[in-house]
């Protein structure tokens, strides 16, 4: 099997430090496999991509001297696709539109119980007030959540973790879903569909063999694994990577335009020293 790697940063700021560790991190573990890095971008959320920003991520790679071997795969392109997904499980009957703003969600969440999460990679725990609406009720404001219950009453799925803070097979059942993610939400409001569910698409269509990312992204793959078991898609190995930190320990955002790669290059850095500022 061919090693296929993958960086998706979204248009929406200028990379980082951060950015430049986890693309640099994917390209090389391909290319010592003799594997492919491809690239993604992430455009999703059509409101927030910008052109300039695109077309900063491709100049800072490329100074940075890494090659993709695809042309990039923009997800822009590709919203017909999200969105036939979310109409095929909405016409299985598993989803349900949701009319929550985050403040609603946040009042009816009860008090959560000592030891269980009230945050998961969805954010907070949707305690399920839409859930059993129809479908038809459905208006382009709002969201389309995943009944998970209904939708995998049987889940019982390992993904296997190669990075260096929980390294080995990780379970993902029903139960630890629930509690800790909640019914995911598959399409925001004017959104073809949401993160989740079209990085699972998109880590299929490009056939990702390892997910090299974030740490922060960790908790996250619990639900990418089950979107996975309803689409009856593949699951890549997964390797989730130290985050990059400032002085005070924070984990670089792209609002810290300090550390954005541009600047460097800018002040006359080589893509060596990036390599070394980032303990490469
Ligand atoms: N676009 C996401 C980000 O910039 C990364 C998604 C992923 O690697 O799965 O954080």
């Amino acid at each position: 099997m061919t090693l296929r790697t993958r960086f998706a940063p979204s248009p929406t700021g200028p990379l980082h430090l951060g950015h430049a560790f986890s693309a640099i991190t994917a390209h090389d573990m391909a290319r010592a496999a003799g594997g492919q890095f491809l690239l993604r971008i992430d455009d999703i959320d059509q409101s927030r991509a910008r052109p300039d920003w695109e077309e900063l991520i491709y100049e800072d790679l490329s100074w940075l001297g890494l090659t993709w071997d695809e042309p990039p795969w923009r997800q822009s392109e590709h919203l017909s696709d999200y969105r036939a997904a979310v109409e095929h499980l909405a016409g299985r009957g598993l989803c349900y539109p949701c009319s929550c703003s985050r403040r609603d969600i946040a009042e009816a969440a009860s008090a959560p119980q000592e030891g269980t999460p009230e945050f998961g990679p969805d954010g907070r725990i949707y305690p399920g007030t839409c859930r059993g609406r129809p479908m038809s009720d459905w208006t382009e404001g709002m969201a389309i959540r995943l009944d998970l219950a209904k939708a995998l009453p049987d889940l019982d799925v390992t993904f296997t973790e190669t990075g260096p803070a929980h390294p080995g097979a990780h379970r993902v059942t029903l139960d630890t879903l629930l509690a800790q993610v909640g019914d995911p939400v598959l399409a925001r409001p004017h959104m073809a569909a949401s993160y989740h569910l079209s990085v699972v698409l998109d880590d299929a269509a490009q056939a990702i063999s390892h997910v090299i990312r974030g740490e922060d992204l960790f908790d996250a793959t619990q639900l990418q694994r089950a979107l996975q078991a309803l689409l009856g898609l593949p699951t890549p190995t997964y390797h989730h990577h130290r985050l990059i930190r400032d002085e005070a320990g924070k984990r670089l955002a792209k609002r810290d335009d300090a550390r954005a790669i541009r600047h460097y290059r800018e002040d006359g850095a080589s893509p060596d020293d990036i390599r070394r500022m980032v303990g490469l």
